[in-house]
């Protein structure tokens, strides 16, 4: 079965020979694109969908996401936006919640905004465990995220549980061995909080290096509460991205400039807890590799829109919407490892976005507007 998208106003590929296409056309045949270029040479299809002159984009990949978890935190976002500040204490709320929630409610939830972040455009989302912090339920939650993604992450260390408030270490000694053990079936990735309140330089290089002998690949959150060694840990251990980048010394760009980690920027984050925003352009300029997440967890950014990070990148972190773009879809794809979703070339995935839109630009011009009106998630119309 194959599949004319015709009628394309403005297609952005994110191809470096392709670029960005006027009059396009894409086909695709069955979950992969056949085909891309002008509407007037594109080839005969058994179906066809008529984009209306609209823009087309590759669909968002949000390479971090913490989906997996009961309960919201409302009220804490309320006490926050009257002045308290943010820690990261209140994310041992959600543990509770969600070690009390049954299989079917964490899936409910989970599968809900899975759908609610399709709908927006986005048909890779990353998605990681975190909220269960006991050996039983951090492989249930990693289970249940497999179930909606290929790309799951064991975030074992995402703070200490309460009962382990004395013995830190002790507890970094469970995620490395029997939870981690428990995880990995489950788990691509391998994930660490290392921030102030959370695990330190030491603890992550031990919980990651465990995590890669298991066979899972690093990614860490770093740097978003305050420096530390949380990037050059990230780029000394070969991790696939580092993630918020929000505190950074010049030793820390230098690291990532040098290295093929991404900087994953989460400005949902900065948004709701209303901290100031990473420096993007000190990032771009250096020559590092930029995504764009969303981060979307019930505690520090309860957002599933690429488009909403997206806008707040270009209008609070001086990112062009082209490089925004860029980063929601290719820069997530590169923070994944993966090189056939994020562009729309032949051979790619056929993981597409129409907007309600002559242009790409007006995802960030339009802030806050629904403008993906179809998605195309493997060929499929969603
Ligand atoms: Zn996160």
């Amino acid at each position: 079965m194959s599949l004319l998208v015709g009628d394309i106003g403005e297609l952005v590929t994110n191809d470096p020979e392709l670029g960005v296409l006027t009059d396009a056309a894409v086909v695709v045949e069955g979950d992969r694109i056949a085909w891309v270029g002008a509407m007037r040479d594109a080839p005969a299809a058994d179906e066809r969908l008529d984009a209306g002159g609209a823009a087309v984009i590759p669909g968002f990949v949000d390479s971090h996401a913490h989906l997996v978890f009961a309960g919201d935190r409302a009220g804490e976002f309320a006490a926050r936006m009257n002045g308290e500040p943010y820690t990261g204490g209140g994310i041992r709320t959600t543990v509770a919640a969600t070690r009390a929630a049954n299989d079917d409610t964490l899936r409910a939830g989970a599968r809900r905004l899975v759908g609610e972040a399709r709908r927006q455009g986005t048909t890779t989302i990353e998605i990681k465990s975190g909220y269960g912090l006991s050996v039983e339920d951090e492989a249930r939650c990693l289970r249940i995220a497999r179930e909606l993604s290929d790309e799951t992450t064991f975030l074992g260390a995402h703070v200490v549980p309460a009962e382990f408030a004395g013995d830190p270490d002790g507890y970094v000694r469970l995620v490395c061995g029997q939870m981690l053990a428990a995880a990995a079936p489950y788990a691509k990735w391998i994930d660490v909080f290392c921030d102030r309140g959370a695990f330190d330089g030491d603890q992550a290089r031990e919980i990651l290096t465990a995590g890669a002998a298991a066979g899972l690949i690093p990614r860490l959150h770093a740097n978003q509460l305050g420096p530390g060694p949380g990037v050059r840990l990230a780029v000394e251990l070969g991790a696939a991205s580092a993630d918020h980048c929000t505190h950074l010394s010049d030793a820390d760009v230098d690291a990532l400039a040098g290295s093929p980690t991404v900087a994953t920027l989460l400005p949902g984050a900065e948004f709701s807890t209303r901290s100031p925003y990473p420096d993007a352009r000190r990032l771009l300029d250096a020559g590092v590799t930029v995504a764009l997440a969303t981060d979307c967890n019930p505690g520090s950014s309860y957002t599933s829109s690429m488009a909403f990070c997206l806008a707040l990148a270009v209008r609070e972190m001086r990112m062009t919407p082209a490089e925004a773009l860029w980063a929601a879809t290719a820069g997530g794809a590169r923070a994944l490892r993966r090189d056939d979703i994020g562009v729309l070339r032949p051979g790619a995935r056929a993981d597409l976005a129409v907007l309600d839109a002559p242009s790409y630009l007006h995802l960030a011009y339009r802030p806050g507007v629904p403008l993906v009106t179809t998605v195309l998630h493997n060929g499929v119309p969603q």
